[in-house]
């Protein structure tokens, strides 16, 4: 369930009765507020508010997702809140080794909040990552980076695009297989981070747009890109991005240099943003 922008505690509670009506349903497994941005979000009134809506039997499980910058962060104060049970963060073979999420995934999960991998394929555009040519004996790429994720013991779920019923097939071969990835295949996927990490964003925005004058939103629009270009999901791409304000996502005459030195994966923050204008506007 994503109720996503509505704008206070009355409207959450509110859309949950409008929505508990039209699935004419008593009650959601659980209330999930997608894509979560600051840490005041989970304030004592929110807090109290899934607590209210687990007493009134409207639902069972109270909790969030995010995929910004401050995930770690977001982790950390939802344990300390308490009233959270699930988050779906970003989480994939790139973040192996990001030591913050890490000791925030510990935090989390020593609080008993259940946890849940989202954007588990890491994808980049496929003519990069077919440079690194991974190849196993047991599982395709796109296996071998979920297996990646269950391999960690901390995460209790993960979601997964699945556009065909051959992804379906193949998900359900890897979920079921009780064959784990050999050690070469992790070394693959860790060279592939790698050599594919310039066209992948972390999603770390504090780092680059701190860096720009105006308004420009990299990190989003790095995002719609890879919806586009790695998922194929060109309508929702295109649909998200001009729903940006034109200095949003127009760099035009922007200075980038900055923010291209800063940026931890390399990226050609200038070129990303012409390939989006390119491809995204229609
Ligand atoms: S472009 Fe680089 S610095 Fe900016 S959000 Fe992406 S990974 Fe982080």
């Amino acid at each position: 369930m994503n109720l996503s922008g509505s704008p206070s505690v009355e409207g959450y509670t509110s859309n949950l009765d409008l929505c508990l009506n039209d699935l004419e349903t008593d009650y959601l497994d659980l209330f999930f507020m997608h894509a979560v941005q600051s840490e005041t979000t989970l304030d004592a009134e929110y807090i109290k508010m899934g607590e209210d809506l687990k007493k009134s039997g409207k639902i069972r499980f109270f909790g969030f997702s995010c995929h910004h910058d401050n995930v770690p962060e977001l982790l950390t104060k939802a344990a300390r809140a308490g009233g959270i049970d699930a988050i779906m963060f970003r989480y994939n073979f790139r973040k192996y080794g990001d030591q913050k999420l890490n000791k925030a995934i510990d935090t989390a999960k020593a609080a008993g909040i259940g946890l849940i991998a989202m954007k588990t394929q890491g994808s980049v555009p496929a003519d990069q990552e077919s440079v690194s040519e991974f190849k196993s004996k047991d599982f395709t790429l796109e296996q071998a980076k979920l297996k990646a994720v269950w391999a960690d013991e901390r995460i209790d779920a993960l979601v997964s695009t699945m556009s065909n019923l051959q992804q379906l097939d193949d998900n359900v071969k890897a979920a079921s297989t009780p064959q784990q990835l050999a050690f070469n295949d992790f070394v693959q996927l860790n060279r592939m981070a790698a050599i594919t990490a310039p066209y992948y964003c972390h999603g770390c925005n504090q780092i680059c747009e701190s860096r720009v004058d105006g308004k420009l939103r990299i990190a989003d629009t790095l995002r719609y890109l890879m919806y586009y270009d790695s998922y194929g999901d060109r309508e929702e791409a295109r649909h998200l991005y001009q729903q940006l304000e034109v200095d949003e996502r127009d760099s035009s005459g922007v200075d980038l240099s900055a923010a291209i030195r800063a940026c931890p994966q390399g990226i050609n923050i200038a070129q990303r943003m012409d390939d989006a204008k390119q491809l995204l506007t229609v």
